[in-house]
């Protein structure tokens, strides 16, 4: 048995290790020459890829809507009221 011997490769090691970097900086992760010849960092990138975009799916559906259209909608009333007083 030797201490150096991991089920994991060092080069994956190193690369699982920059992909917060990689993903964060918005490099696209499928052009990295270690994906080429991975097959298990291929996979679990593919998984990661897939989480990420399920999360971006999820955000931006809970984000917006309804809360800026009572802002549109009370805006445009507010307006209408104020033109009335005047005229
Ligand atoms: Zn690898």
């Amino acid at each position: 048995m030797t201490a150096e011997k991991s089920s994991t490769p060092v080069e994956c090691e190193e690369f699982q290790q920059q992909l917060p970097e990689i993903f964060d900086s918005g490099v696209s992760i499928a052009d990295h020459p270690h994906l080429k010849t991975c097959a298990l960092c291929s996979s679990l990138v593919r998984d990661l890829e897939y989480i990420a975009a399920q999360a971006k799916l999820i955000m931006p559906i809970h984000d917006p809507s309804p809360a800026v259209w009572d802002n549109i909608q009370s805006a445009l009333q507010q307006d209408g009221k104020q033109g009335k007083d005047r005229a």
